[in-house]
């Protein structure tokens, strides 16, 4: 059995150091959420194909139903173009965070903007000055006769609050999250979304993403996320997944081991199979300074293998997951 059997799919596709998930509703329609990398590592394009035209999402089907492209970081968009460009695709919906000539990477937004055959293009923004705070539907994936199925948009261009500390940079900031609702299942969609909108998250929608059943954790795993317990405590998933390279290199050093951890330590989080994990932490060394023995913390690019159901995709590659 493949696409539209009832079944909600989802694939977090290893794309070395970038983001691309596909969801195929159980009513058949297929859904894309960023499409790029800044780091190529084992992924290819070919691999990426190979996990885009399956009978599971568009191999028999030349139709996106819903493209999300959460914010103008080249690492969620420069791929889109060079996996789609030889398919005569249909883009039926495309909704985007921020303007579409910031998508400069590969001609991604040129591409999309004049040449791609695209429905209907929005920029979406709901922030703290959107009057009204609701959970705009963009796709229904129900099946006839189904529990209903529904994804959704929660925030896009949240603005910088100076009251929450936030070290990262106003593109991450404005990343849409996409929320997916399947019978009594939810599952968040982070981009890379920070602290300003994790607490937008908290603020506005609470009852929607608490006890999630799958989170993405946001920014592939980085401590500018993820650093409240709050939120932690709130989506407490019994799935978490990680869109990360295996070793992201020294300037990014992701994902980090204070944010797995933090996640480690849920109540909700399920066992699962023994799997290694790759991450970045700092590790107190001794070292002599002037004759002395001190302590000095250095970052170290490590890994360990655990028995819970967090997974990264630099570890094992592509995550694939199957609701109901
Ligand atoms: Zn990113």
């Amino acid at each position: 059995m493949a696409r539209g059997d009832g079944r909600l799919r989802l694939a977090f596709v290893y794309m070395g150091q970038g983001d691309c998930i596909l969801v195929a509703c159980p009513n058949g329609k297929v859904a894309m959420i960023d499409c790029g990398t800044a780091r190529w590592e084992e992924a290819t394009l070919q691999k990426i194909k190979d996990s885009v035209f399956t009978a599971n999402f568009l191999q028999n089907y030349n139709k996106l139903d819903l493209l999300i492209l959460t914010h103008a970081d080249r690492d969620h968009y420069n791929q889109l173009k060079v996996v789609f460009k030889d398919r005569n695709l249909v883009i039926d919906k495309f909704y985007y965070g921020s303007q579409l000539n910031t998508y400069t990477g590969g001609c991604v937004g040129h591409w999309l903007d004049c040449e791609a055959n695209v429905g209907a293009s929005y920029s979406f923004t709901q922030n703290n000055d959107s009057q009204q705070k609701v959970k705009q539907e963009v796709l229904d994936g129900t099946a006839a006769g189904g529990d209903e199925c529904k994804i959704y948009l929660l925030a896009g261009n949240v603005a910088k609050v100076s009251s929450i500390l936030d070290g990262s940079d106003e593109k991450n900031t404005a990343s849409l999250v996409t929320l997916i609702k399947f019978g009594g299942s939810r599952v968040l969609l982070c981009g890379d979304a920070t602290r300003t909108t994790e607490s937008f998250l908290i603020a506005n929608f609470a009852d929607d993403i608490r006890n999630l059943h799958i989170l993405q954790i946001p920014h592939h795993g980085s401590e500018t996320t993820s650093s409240q317990s709050d939120f932690v405590n709130l989506v407490n998933p019994t799935t978490a997944v990680i869109s990360a390279a295996r070793n992201s290199g020294n300037s990014l050093m992701l994902p980090r081991a204070s944010v797995i951890q933090k996640y480690l330590n849920g109540n909700r989080l399920e066992d699962y199979q023994a799997h290694d994990i790759y991450f970045w932490e700092q590790v107190p060394t001794l070292v002599k300074i002037r004759g002395q023995n001190r302590l000095k913390k250095f970052w170290t690019y490590s890994s360990n293998t655990f028995q819970k159901n967090l997974a990264v995709t630099g570890g094992g590659g592509t995550v694939t997951i199957v609701l109901g």
